[in-house]
């Protein structure tokens, strides 16, 4: 429905009203005074009847009709009255004005009517003798209890009239005058006010717009400036709580997006109302797209759909783990999933939220714990069980025959330093992971030739056995920022590998470089080399190409390992190129500005 706005309600009614009082005004005046003129000038000619009326009567009851004729004549020419005396009959006996004979009878004239049944009505009409209104009152005339006629009285009433259309033409006037006022104090008094509640229902629409800047001018009468306070006083509050929702909302949202953890929020249909970056990059869905799908079809595993199930039925908290290929490299991933219910203020159950948390890692360091157990046992195991077995031989008699106690006993000893080998490597791994960890490795520049040198120096004596060459190719002035011994650790790994994996005559290049961005130290040689699906595992522990190979050459299967995490520690990284039966080439890459 269309509103009428509300100047346009106060306005025509108050103009109606005041309209309406005047004109009844106006009538009930006009009509008061001229009844008020009326009953006067009745009264008036009725009082002059009743003067003449002995006089009128004492000619009448003589029959002196001329005398009565030159009576009413004289008489009415003074009193500016006419004078009438009609018979019983109706008949005019004189008139003040006219000749009676050329009068008609006027027996059935209202007032002369009234006045034969003994009553006073006097009446106003239109004279066809004298051509003008008039007011006729008639009285009886009795003689001696005998009504002998009737005697009128009468009087213009269009000079009355005059006066009173005068009268009226005023008032019309004035109430013209005072209807424009009451007009323009009705629009005043309309436009003060709308005024003012227009100006509220503009304020109250900008708050409505969360524009709460504005403010509503507390002015005017009591009750719309008191209207006006409690807006403001209301756009205030409101603004500190839009203010308040807004920022707890801010908040909200950035610790939900900043969240490692995955937090999908479902209703009780189990269609996604709300999912995290985190979420959406662990499910490998689309953040915008999937929100209000149904999680059966956003999120294609059966596992996690059973989880949100239920979640939405349990009431208490949940946990569970489920594994994924939902990831984009399509690796099994392992999600440890927390479903708790959710419940509105009234215990309505409102759907239900479902925190991941991806614990691939952890599960792969566990795999990677046991699995590191379980072969440094195998590899602890080997040469103590050879050592026991052999020990026992001696024992058994073996300790008689001295060569074979010589031979046994050197195999015990070879046994043992390859356990002290393990050990060591093992020692060496875990110190430089440990203090990888705690950041205690300290990196200052130093100079990379001398490290080179020395560590080469290491290897030289088990080379020069093998006929091998190493080479050196490394400018005085290249520097990085190392741990000199533990740089030099790696470099004597990667040697001796070169050494243990190639032919007898080989040559070993040592390299060292520095570019813009980093320094490169290369060890390279022309031995068995590695094959490509191997190159990957290499650097884990215990992992061998040739376990049987490793094992001739005193190896443990851990010096990449100890070399990947010294080179770690250094914030560098290592590349391998090789191609089986030519030879492999490592490379430590150290950054320049670390
Ligand atoms: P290991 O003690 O057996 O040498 P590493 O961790 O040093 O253990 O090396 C792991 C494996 O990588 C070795 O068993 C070997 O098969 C391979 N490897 C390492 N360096 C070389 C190299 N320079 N040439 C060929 N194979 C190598």
């Amino acid at each position: 429905m269309h509103n009428k706005r509300l100047i346009w309600q106060l306005y025509p009614s108050q103009l109606l009203i005041t309209i309406t009082a005047l004109l009844v005004f106006t009538w009930y005046g006009t009509s008061s005074i001229r009844s008020f003129q009326l009953s006067e000038t009745a009264t008036s000619l009725e009082a002059q009847a009743h003067l003449v009326a002995t006089t009128v009567g004492g000619y009448l009851s003589h029959n002196e009709i001329a005398a009565l004729e030159a009576f009413c004549r004289e008489a009415g020419e003074k009193s500016a009255t006419r004078l009438t005396v009609i018979g019983p009959d109706g008949k005019v006996l004189a008139d003040s004005d006219e000749d009676p004979l050329r009068m008609e009878n006027h027996s059935d004239r209202p007032e002369v009517i009234a006045a034969i049944s003994g009553k006073m009505v006097p009446s106003v009409r239109f004279s066809q003798t004298l051509q003008e209104n008039l007011m006729y009152v008639a009285i009886p005339l009795q003689d001696e209890g005998q009504r002998i006629g009737v005697l009128r009285t009468a009087i213009p009433v269009t000079a009355m009239e005059r006066a009173l259309a005068a009268i009226y033409q005023k008032i019309v006037w004035g109430c013209l005058m005072v209807a424009v006022i009451a007009a323009l104090v009705a629009w005043f008094i309309a436009r003060r006010i709308s005024k003012p509640l227009e100006q509220m229902r503009s304020g109250a629409e900008r708050f409505a717009r969360g524009d709460f800047v504005v403010r509503l001018r507390e002015e005017g009468a009591e009750e719309v400036a008191s209207l006006a306070r409690a807006l403001n006083e209301m756009a205030t509050q409101l603004n500190i709580r839009i203010q308040t929702i807004i920022r707890q909302h801010s908040q909200l949202q950035a610790v939900f997006a900043s969240m490692v953890e995955g937090v999908i929020t479902v209703d009780t249909e189990e269609r996604i109302l709300d999912v995290n970056q985190s979420g959406a990059k662990l499910l490998n869905v689309d953040l915008e797209k999937i929100k209000g799908k149904s999680i059966l079809l956003a999120v294609r595993n059966t596992h996690l759909q059973n989880f949100v199930k239920n979640s939405l039925a349990c009431a208490s908290p949940i946990e569970g783990e489920f594994t994924s290929r939902m990831g984009a490299d399509g690796q099994e991933k392992f999600f440890y999933a927390h479903g708790t219910r959710l419940q509105d203020r009234q215990g309505h159950i409102a759907g239900a939220l479902i925190v991941l948390n991806d614990v691939t890692k952890l599960r792969r360091l566990e795999s990677i714990r046991r699995d590191f157990v379980a072969n440094v046992s195998h590899e602890l195991k080997t040469p103590i069980t050879s050592i026991e077995g052999f020990a026992e031989t001696l024992l058994d008699g073996a300790l008689d025959d001295p060569e074979d106690a010589r031979r046994f006993v050197e195999i015990i000893s070879k046994q043992a330093s390859r356990l002290h080998t393990i050990v060591e490597d093992l020692l060496a791994l875990s110190r430089v992971e440990q203090e990888a960890r705690r950041e205690e490795i300290v990196l200052q520049e130093s100079p990379v030739a001398e490290i080179l040198q020395s560590a080469i120096q290491s290897c030289s004596a088990r080379a020069e056995e093998e006929n091998m060459v190493i080479s050196l190719v490394c400018a005085e002035e290249v520097t990085a920022r190392i741990n000199p011994a533990l740089l030099e650790q790696a470099v004597v790994n990667l040697l001796d590998n070169a050494v243990k994996y190639s032919g007898k005559g080989s040559k070993i290049r040592v390299e060292a470089e520095r570019n813009v961005k980093e320094v490169l130290i290369r060890i390279s040689d022309n031995g068995v080399g590695i094959a490509q699906q191997d190159i990957s595992r290499i650097f884990e522990r215990f992992y061998r190409v040739d376990k049987a190979r490793s094992a001739k050459m005193g190896g443990t299967g851990l010096g990449l390992s100890i070399v990947k995490h010294i080179v770690a520690a250094h914030h560098g990284n290592i590349t391998v190129e090789s191609s089986p039966g030519k030879g492999s080439i490592f490379t430590i890459h150290l950054p320049v500005n670390v």
